[in-house]
C-alpha cells in the first residue's frame, strides 16, 4: 500500500471518530484515541476495505460481522476500563474489538468458536504488534475460568439470556456488557457486580449475530 493511501485511511478514521462517535456522545478520550489509531481496514475482507470506516457493520467470513464503529465505541466506553484491568471478550470475530480493548487495559482474553476466524484474527493482531491479547477457540458462553475474575466482560453476539458462568467470572465492581433478546433484536445490557448484588442497566436496542453455545442459542 502506498503512503498516500495510508494517510488517506488516517484522514477517514479521524472523520469517522468526529462524525460517528464524538457527535453521538462518545466522550472517553482513551476510547476515541484507540479508534482514531487502529487500522480497522486491516480487519475486514480485502474487497470491503474501502467501506471499513463507514457507519455500518460489515460481513467478515462464515456469515459473521464486524460491528459498526459506533457500537464498538459505545460498548467499550460502557465498560469503563482502567489500565490495570483484565477483560474477557466473547466473540473474537475479526479481532477489531479486541484491539480496541487492548489499547485500554492490561490483558484481553478473547474466545471465538469458529477456528478459521480465530486464526485470521490472531494473524492480524500479531502483525499489528498486540502482545496483550490471548485468543482461545472454545464456547465462550462458559467464559474462560483460568483467567478469572474479569474487571470487564464483553459479549459481541446476541444472547437469549445472560450466561451464568459469565456473571460468576466477574470481579467485584466488574462490568458485563451483553446484548440480550431474540434473534433479530436485542437490548444492550450492562450488569455490574456490587457488594449488594448485580445491578442491571439497559443501554438501548441493538442487533448482533447470535451467540451459540451451551448458555446461548442452540
Ligand atoms: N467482536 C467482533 C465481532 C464478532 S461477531 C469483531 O470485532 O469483529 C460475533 C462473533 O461471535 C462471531 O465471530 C461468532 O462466531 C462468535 N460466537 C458466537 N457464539 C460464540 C460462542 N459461544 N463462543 C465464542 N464465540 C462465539
Amino acid at each position: 500500500m502506498s503512503p498516500t493511501q495510508l494517510s488517506d485511511f488516517q484522514r477517514v478514521r479521524e472523520a469517522m471518530a468526529d462524525v460517528q462517535l464524538v457527535r453521538r456522545g462518545i466522550r472517553d478520550p482513551a476510547v476515541l484515541a484507540a479508534m482514531r489509531k487502529i487500522a480497522r481496514h486491516r480487519f475486514v475482507p480485502a474487497h470491503l476495505q474501502m467501506l471499513a470506516y463507514e457507519d455500518q457493520p460489515l460481513p467478515i467470513d462464515r456469515q459473521q460481522t464486524i460491528s459498526q464503529p459506533y457500537m464498538v465505541a459505545l460498548m467499550t466506553e460502557a465498560l469503563v476500563l482502567s489500565k490495570n484491568d483484565t477483560v474477557l471478550e466473547v466473540g473474537t470475530g475479526s479481532g477489531y474489538q479486541a484491539a480496541v480493548l487492548a489499547e485500554l487495559c492490561r490483558a484481553v482474553y478473547t474466545v471465538e468458536k469458529i477456528p478459521e476466524l480465530a486464526e485470521k484474527a490472531a494473524a492480524v493482531l500479531h502483525q499489528l504488534g498486540y502482545g496483550n491479547i490471548t485468543i482461545s477457540v472454545a464456547d465462550g458462553t462458559r467464559g474462560w475460568p483460568e483467567h478469572q475474575p474479569y474487571n470487564g466482560i464483553i459479549v459481541t453476539a446476541g444472547a437469549p439470556h445472560v450466561p451464568q458462568p459469565l456473571l460468576d467470572q466477574l470481579a467485584e465492581g466488574g462490568r458485563l456488557l451483553i446484548p440480550v433478546g431474540d434473534h433479530d433484536l436485542q437490548q444492550l445490557l450492562r450488569l455490574t457486580r456490587t457488594p449488594d448484588g448485580i445491578v442491571k442497566e439497559d443501554l438501548g436496542g441493538c442487533r448482533f449475530v447470535p451467540l451459540r453455545g451451551e448458555y446461548g442459542w442452540a
